[in-house]
């Protein structure tokens, strides 16, 4: 069985559906006030969200664009940005910046990170969840 937000975060992600980012958008906000806090401001979650669909929709390393390796002259060597990842890190300013928020607020071991890293840890694992199922489909056709 497909797990519903996981199709819609599938969708979001490699259809670029619009109507599927809204539905993800709402899901997780209803998800986080489940699983994580009940307390915080509507704003404070929807920050949250927001942001981490963002790191999870812009994910590329900056350098490489997500190829892991670069071209130094004629020699291709793994990107020294993201040590061959292909995935960007992002910094607590960064986040701040985006979610409108002092970094002391964000930073690494406040309640607000550590919800970022629960979130992003969510979405990720049921996208690859979904994209081994959705491999696994078109296999059998
Ligand atoms: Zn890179």
């Amino acid at each position: 069985m497909v797990d519903p937000l996981g199709l819609a975060i599938w969708k979001m992600r490699y259809g670029l559906e619009s109507v599927a980012y809204k539905e993800v958008r709402k899901q997780l906000i209803l998800l986080y006030r489940a699983k994580r806090s009940q307390f915080e401001t509507q704003g404070v979650v929807e920050a949250i969200v927001d942001n981490c669909l963002h790191e999870f929709m812009a994910d590329n390393c900056r350098v490489c664009k997500g190829a892991t390796e670069v071209l130094f002259g004629e020699l291709k060597m793994t990107c020294p940005e993201c040590g061959g990842l292909g995935k960007h890190r992002y910094s607590d300013k960064e986040r701040a910046i985006f979610m409108k928020m002092a970094q002391e607020r964000v930073k690494h071991g406040t309640r607000i990170s550590t919800n970022i890293h629960w979130l992003l840890n969510v979405i990720n694992t049921l996208d690859v969840k979904v994209n081994f199922q959705m491999a696994n489909q078109l296999e059998r056709k």
